[in-house]
């Protein structure tokens, strides 16, 4: 078997294009577009080109993107201070802080200041609570996007059983909610789990997000499974590969996604989803 390609890229495409229409439908009834507020402290090379996509993201689908970009020395004061200005921004819908930040300010502290109304990323409490208590409002976006992604494969997800390889609170824990909201039997792996190669061949759904490249052997991976890598991985040689060794795994699995191209794109796209669904729910009051 070759596994069919979930091509990330054509299906964020169909969303920031379905977006953009939205976008001018409201500017053309005389509505402002969404605003997205980014904001960068120092930033390692890996985290300038993800800003840069998000803020060319808006740009390209009619959004405004407010840029803040504060040295590395910054202090957490300094940071929530302009945090607390963007909350009580009317013009503002979306704020987003990339990760990680210097290791002096401490990142939990500065999500829990982000107004949940405009928690673009899905990462505050509130919001990551909604999500365990299926009530979900704001989702994190690289969970969302993958559910997104999966649901374009018009296979019914009731009961299939499905691995997390992977416990972060950005990716691993809101996509293990994610997969059981929709009617998934979840597994979750972390650094202690045992017998991984089992519990991995056993996934007829398998999400990996580790950080490590080839982590996932091609050859614990179930007949026909769905694979979906999260990893980002840049190689010496300077290419970028996944968490899954993508040649063998593919030979066994039905579906999955390449890095890049899978769900990197989706990840972006989300995030733009978030930010108009979040100025339409402030619309609503
Ligand atoms: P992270 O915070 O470093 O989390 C990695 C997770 O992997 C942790 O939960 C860790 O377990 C687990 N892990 C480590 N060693 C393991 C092992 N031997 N067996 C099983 N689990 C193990 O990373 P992250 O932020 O979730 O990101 C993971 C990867 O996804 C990275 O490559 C990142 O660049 C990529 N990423 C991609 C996107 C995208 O849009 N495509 C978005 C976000 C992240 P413990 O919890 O026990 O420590």
């Amino acid at each position: 078997m070759t596994a069919q390609l979930i091509d990330g890229k054509a299906i964020s495409e169909n969303l920031l294009s379905v977006l953009r229409q939205r976008v001018a439908a409201r500017v053309s009834a005389g509505k402002r577009p969404p605003c997205l507020a980014v904001v960068l402290v120092g930033g390692n090379p890996a985290s300038h080109i993800y800003v840069n996509k998000k803020r060319q993201s808006c740009e390209a689908i009619g959004f405004r993107s407010l840029a803040y970009d504060l040295p590395a020395e910054s202090s957490a004061q300094e940071l929530l201070a302009l945090i607390a200005k963007l909350n009580t921004d009317e013009e503002v819908d979306g704020i987003l802080v990339q990760l990680p930040l210097p290791d002096h300010i401490e990142s939990s502290l500065v999500i829990e200041c982000i107004d949940p109304k405009k928690d673009v990323d899905g990462f505050h409490p509130y919001n990551l609570g909604r999500l365990a208590q299926r009530v979900p409002l704001l989702r994190p976006c690289t969970p969302k996007g993958i559910m997104t992604m999966l649901h374009t494969l018009h296979v019914d997800l009731h009961g299939l059983n499905a691995v997390v390889v992977g416990a972060s609170n950005i990716v691993g824990r809101p996509m293990a909610l994610e997969l059981m909201l929709a009617g998934c039997t979840v597994t979750i792996c972390h650094r202690f789990t045992r017998d991984l190669p089992d519990i991995v061949g056993r996934a007829e759904i398998l999400v990996v997000a580790v950080g490590k490249p080839g982590f996932i052997k091609g050859e614990w991976v179930r007949d026909g499974a769905i694979v979906v890598d999260v990893g980002i991985n840049r190689l010496e040689n300077g290419k970028i590969c996944g968490d899954v060794e993508f040649d063998a795994a593919r030979q066994r699995a039905g579906w999955i996604t390449p890095v890049p191209g899978g769900v990197g794109p989706m990840t972006v796209a989300t995030l733009m989803e978030n930010t108009l669904e979040a100025l339409e729910a402030r619309e609503l009051g």
